[in-house]
C-alpha cells in the first residue's frame, strides 16, 4: 500500500484519487474547491480544503512523505507551476502533472517532474484509433515502436483460421488466446476463431497496421 496526495480534484483528479483508493492506496486529497472536496471527502483517506500555492499548507498536511503527487490543477497554469515548484523545494520525487498547454508543458520539461500527462489528448488518440480500428479494444506502446495489442473477434471473422489472418503479417507475434475464461499461451496457427475470442498479439506499427487493413478487409 502507497501513499499519494492528488491536488486539484475536478473530474481528472477525482477519478485518479478514486481509483488509488480502490486499487487499496491511502489518498490524500487537496482543492481549493469546498464543494468538491466535500463530493469526495468520504472516499478519501483525508480531503482538505487548501490552496495548494502556499508551500505552509503543503508542508502542514506533510505531503513530502508520499510516494508519489499528481497535481491535477489545469485551467490556473500559474498555480499548477507554483505547485510544484513547491512540491520540489519540499523534496517530492515522484511528481505527475495534468498539463493543460504547449507552454505548460514546456515548463513542466524544464522543471524536471517525472511524468506530464495530457489526458484529453491521449483520450483523443485513443477514441480516434478505437473508430478507426474498432476490433482493436486495447494497446499498449512499448519502445521503438513496438506494441501489444488486445483484439476483440467479431462476427465477420468466425470461423476464420488463425493463420488465414496471421499470413499477411508474419512478423507478428501472437502472445495469447483466450475463449470464455480459457486462457492459452502456445497458440496453434491452425487455430478456427469465433466470435467473442480475445487474441493479444504483438509487432511492430507497420504490420499491425497491415494486418488491421486485413481485418477489415475480410
Ligand atoms: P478537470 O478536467 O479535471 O475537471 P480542469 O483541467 O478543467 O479539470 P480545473 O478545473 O482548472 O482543471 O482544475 C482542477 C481542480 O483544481 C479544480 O477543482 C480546482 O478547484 C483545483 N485548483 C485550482 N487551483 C488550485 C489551487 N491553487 N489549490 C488547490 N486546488 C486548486
Amino acid at each position: 500500500m502507497a501513499l499519494f496526495a492528488v491536488i486539484g480534484l475536478g473530474s481528472f483528479g477525482a477519478t485518479v484519487a478514486t481509483q488509488l483508493i480502490s486499487l487499496n492506496h491511502e489518498v490524500i486529497g487537496i482543492d481549493l474547491n469546498k464543494k468538491y472536496v466535500e463530493n469526495i471527502s468520504d472516499q478519501l483517506t483525508h480531503a482538505v480544503i487548501a490552496d495548494a500555492t502556499d508551500e505552509h499548507v503543503l508542508d502542514e498536511l506533510n505531503v513530502q512523505r508520499c510516494d508519489a503527487v499528481v497535481v491535477a490543477i489545469g485551467e490556473d497554469i500559474e498555480a499548477s507551476i507554483l505547485c510544484v515548484l513547491h512540491l520540489k523545494n519540499m523534496g517530492v520525487k515522484k511528481i505527475w502533472v495534468k498539463a493543460k498547454s504547449k507552454s505548460h508543458h514546456m515548463i513542466l520539461t524544464h522543471l524536471n517532474v517525472e511524468k506530464i500527462i495530457h489526458p484529453e489528448e491521449d483520450m483523443g488518440v485513443r477514441v480516434a484509433q478505437s473508430l478507426s480500428y474498432p476490433m482493436v479494444s486495447r494497446y499498449m506502446a512499448l519502445e521503438d515502436d513496438h506494441y501489444i495489442v488486445k483484439i476483440e473477434i467479431h462476427a465477420d471473422h468466425h470461423a476464420t483460421p488463425l493463420n488465414q489472418l496471421m499470413k499477411h503479417a508474419p512478423e507478428i507475434t501472437t502472445l495469447l488466446h483466450k475463449r470464455g475464461s480459457v486462457v492459452q499461451y502456445q497458440v496453434a496457427s491452425d487455430l478456427i476463431l469465433q466470435e467473442g475470442d480475445i487474441l493479444v498479439v504483438e509487432g511492430l506499427l507497420e504490420p499491425l497496421r497491415h494486418l488491421a487493413r486485413y481485418f477489415k478487409a475480410l
